[in-house]
This record gives structure tokens, sequence and C-alpha cells, in this order.
């Protein structure tokens, strides 16, 4: 049985770094977490559904729902809107689900500044040259499209070094085991307790 409520976590990386990989089997082998759909304008890429891996949507409704203050937090990245909606979050974590955000540094920021209790969590690449030896091997960008991605690396390197955890992905199942392991211990942390539940039960 679990303790505690639903709690958010944060997952950034710079483009090549593992990320996906990484929460796709963090997701597979810890119970009760989920992943946030999030809603974006750029089209999908081949094998990607709609509502699973993100929420495609065009530019007009992207900008209706930030007018009507949907997104917890959003951002402009490589020339596409993603967005964080509110009713997904509240969604998972009503289930009794922890959430995880798979977001870019800058949206990681806005929840930082609006004061929202989040666990953060970077993933860095063991070093530039395996980043771009990285990018080069999945073979789905231009030259100049990975040159801009490595440049932006260092960017997103030096902003991840405000979060909470930094992992650094030379392996991928000790990476894994270190990000299963935060989620762990955050779980069982005395502030992260449902103390309504404890206060029913014991009746104090
Ligand atoms: P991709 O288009 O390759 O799936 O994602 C590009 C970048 O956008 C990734 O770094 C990913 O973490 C970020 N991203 C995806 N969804 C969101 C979101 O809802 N908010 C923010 N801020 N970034 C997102």
């Amino acid at each position: 049985m679990r303790l505690n409520k639903g709690q958010l976590y944060i997952i950034s990386a710079p483009s090549g770094t593992g990320k996906t990989t990484i929460s796709r089997r963090l997701l597979k082998v810890l119970p009760n977490i989920r992943e946030s759909v999030s809603y974006t304008t750029r089209s999908p890429r081949a094998g990607e559904i709609d509502t699973v891996d993100y929420i495609f949507v065009s530019v007009e409704t992207f900008r209706d729902m930030l007018k009507n203050n949907a997104f917890i937090e959003y951002a402009e990245v490589h020339g596409n809107l993603y967005g964080t909606a509110l009713a997904t979050i509240q969604e998972v974590l009503s289930e009794g689900n922890d959430v995880l955000l798979d977001i870019d540094t800058q949206g990681a920021r806005q929840i930082r500044n609006k004061h929202i209790k989040a666990t953060s969590i970077f993933i860095i690449p063991p070093s530039i040259d395996a980043l771009y030896q990285r990018l080069k091997k999945r073979n789905t960008e231009s030259d100049e499209v990975i040159h801009r991605r490595v440049e932006k690396a260092r960017d997103e390197v030096r902003e991840g070094m405000l979060y909470d955890y930094i992992i650094v992905n030379d392996n991928l199942d000790q990476a894994l085991r270190e990000l299963s392991s935060i989620i762990t211990a955050n779980r069982v942390r005395g502030n992260c307790i449902d103390k309504d539940w404890v206060e029913k039960t014991f009746h104090i």
C-alpha cells in the first residue's frame, strides 16, 4: 500500500541523451507512475500516435488553450509549441498516480517560478562528444541541426544544474536504477506522506 499522495516529477535532458528510452523503461518497471501527454503544434513523426505520444493540435487551438490558462507551463522548442495541460496532471493525480513530465528546461523553470511542488531530474550525457556521436548515430537530423542541438545542449546543461537531481547517462541500466531510486525514496519522505490518511486511520 502507498502512504503518499501523487507527486510531480520533471525530467529533462539535451536532445540525444537517451531520456525517452530511460523514461519508457521507468514506466515499465515502476508502478503508480504515468507520463503526462503534452500538447504540441509539431507534426507527428512516423509511428507516433495522437493522444499517446502527444496531443497534436493546430497553432490556433494551442493559442486558444493558452488564452484560457489551460497550461501549467509551455515552451517553444525547435520552432514548435509544447505545453502541459493542468487537466492532464489533475487526471493522473486523481487516479492516485505520480506524474512524469518530460519537458524542456524552460518549462521546468516556469514550474519552479510558480512554486509548484515538483522533483526535478536532469539527465546529462557523459560528454559533449558522446552526445554528438549519439545524435549522428540516430541519423534523423542533418549535420547542421546536430551542430545546433549540441550548442543548445551547453545552455541546457547550465540550466540543468538548478535541478534537484542530476543523472549521467553513460550506462542505461545504471541511469534507470538511479532514477527509480530517486522516485522510490521520495515516495516515503515524511513531507510526501498523506497526513489526512494517517490522521483518519490512527485517530490522531
Ligand atoms: P520532441 O519534439 O523531440 O518530442 O521534443 C522536443 C523537446 O520538447 C524535448 O526536450 C521535450 O522534453 C520537450 N517537450 C515535450 N513536451 C513538452 C511540454 O509539454 N512542455 C515543454 N516545456 N517541453 C516539452
